[in-house]
Formats: C-alpha cells, structure tokens, sequence
C-alpha cells in the first residue's frame, strides 16, 4: 500500500469528527509530499530541529504539531510556526513557550500531557499538577491557549488495561470541561491514540489521534 492509500483508508477510519495527525518523524520529506499530495496538512513530529528543517522545506500551509518531549532550549526553534503542542509536560515548559510565543507576538495553543500509563519512561503531569496549573498559573500565561489534553496509554497488549487509562483521561477532560473551562469553548482537544490503538482511544472518546507507522510504515529506530 502507498502513502496515499494508508493515508485515505485511516481517513475514512477515524472519521470527520477527528484530527488526525500524521505522524512523520524520521521519515523523508518526499514521504510528507506524497501525504500532502494526497490531502493531509497536520503532521506530527518529536524532535524541534528535525521539525525545522522539515518546515523550512515544505508548503507553508502544513500544521506542524509537536508531540514529543520538548526541551526548554528547543522552544525558540519551533515558537515561531508550530501550530499546536501536544507535550507540555511541565509550568517551566509552559513559561518558556509563553515567553517565545511573546518575542514572535503570537499566542501558542497547546495541549497538557496527562500520565496516564504505568510506565516510569513516559512524561506528563498528573491530574493534580495539571488543576494547580490551571488555578493559579494561567493568568501568567497570556501567550498560551490551553486547549486540551494529551496522553499516552501504556505499551502493553492488555486492552483493558490501555481502555481504562483512555477512559480515565476522557473523565478528567469532561471534569475540566465543566470546572475550568465553562466559559471557553477553545478547551476541545483530546489528543490520545497512536497506530496501535487509535480505534479505542477513539471510541474512548479521543478527538485526535497521532498515526505514524500505519501511514508511513515502519520506522527504522526506535524514537
Ligand atoms: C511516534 C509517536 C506517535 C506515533 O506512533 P505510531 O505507533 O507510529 O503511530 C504518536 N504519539 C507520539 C507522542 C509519538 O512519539
């Protein structure tokens, strides 16, 4: 199957109700030119310079969304054009990117990553980090527009164990919804499922998904 293909066939997959975000990292830019050939405009990508170089060479209307651990120093690579970010794992990565969003006189939306999974690898805030950001930091953040979640499930082919933690995040989302976004229809991403288990996240109420290896085939190192 081409590019193209995969690329039509998750399409029709996920739906018109969700983004799908393709997901290219490692791969060449003549891969991302036969997607957007094909249609799609959103890629993903988890490393600042590789995503650089990438949007330097390509159309300048692709979305290019971060969905990797982003360093500090990294933020000033990407601040300028990155559409949406996905991994705010931290309020000091927070601060950096509301002070390079400022320099380039833009508001970035972003997403907070919630852990959810039962691994000590992957990163993201807990539930009660992400309400003492949301209580007493936002007001510092006038260059930020938090609009939703993001997670990961654990690596594992436990399907309840990965639909629980899906489900947990879908909860909290709604929660927040209701208690720190009642007046701010901006706050509507959730941003959970890869390859492996979009069809669940979706029906676990995931409005985004990140899809790199189904469209692309299969990445040569582990990243
Ligand atoms: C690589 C990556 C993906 C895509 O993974 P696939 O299994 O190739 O679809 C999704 N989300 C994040 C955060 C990633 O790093």
């Amino acid at each position: 199957m081409s590019i193209a293909e995969n690329l039509s066939f998750y399409k029709e997959e996920v739906g018109p109700e969700v983004t799908l975000v393709a997901v290219s990292k490692t791969k060449p830019n003549e891969d991302i030119l036969a997607a957007y050939a094909a249609g799609q405009r959103i890629f993903g990508e988890n490393k600042a310079q590789e995503m650089t170089t990438k949007y330097e060479a390509l159309p300048k209307d692709i979305e290019w969304h971060m969905i990797g651990h982003l360093q500090r120093n990294k933020v000033k690579y990407i601040a300028p054009y990155v559409s949406l970010i996905h991994s705010v794992d931290s309020l000091r990565l927070l601060k950096e990117i509301n002070k390079e969003a400022q320099k380039n006189n833009r508001t970035i939306p972003c997403l907070l990553q919630v852990y959810i999974a039962k691994e000590e690898s992957k990163f993201g805030l807990d539930e009660t980090e992400v309400v003492e950001l949301l209580d007493n930091h936002l007001l510092e953040l006038p260059n930020i527009k938090i609009v939703g979640l993001m997670g990961m499930a654990t690596n594992t082919d436990n399907e309840a164990t990965i639909k629980n933690e899906f489900i947990s995040l879908n909860v909290f989302f709604n929660r927040l919804k209701q208690t720190h976004f009642s007046n701010d229809q901006g706050f509507q991403v959730l941003s959970m499922g890869m390859s492996g288990d979009y069809s669940l996240a979706i029906s676990c109420g995931s409005n985004m998904v990140r899809i790199g290896s189904a469209i692309f085939g299969s990445r040569n190192y582990i990243n």
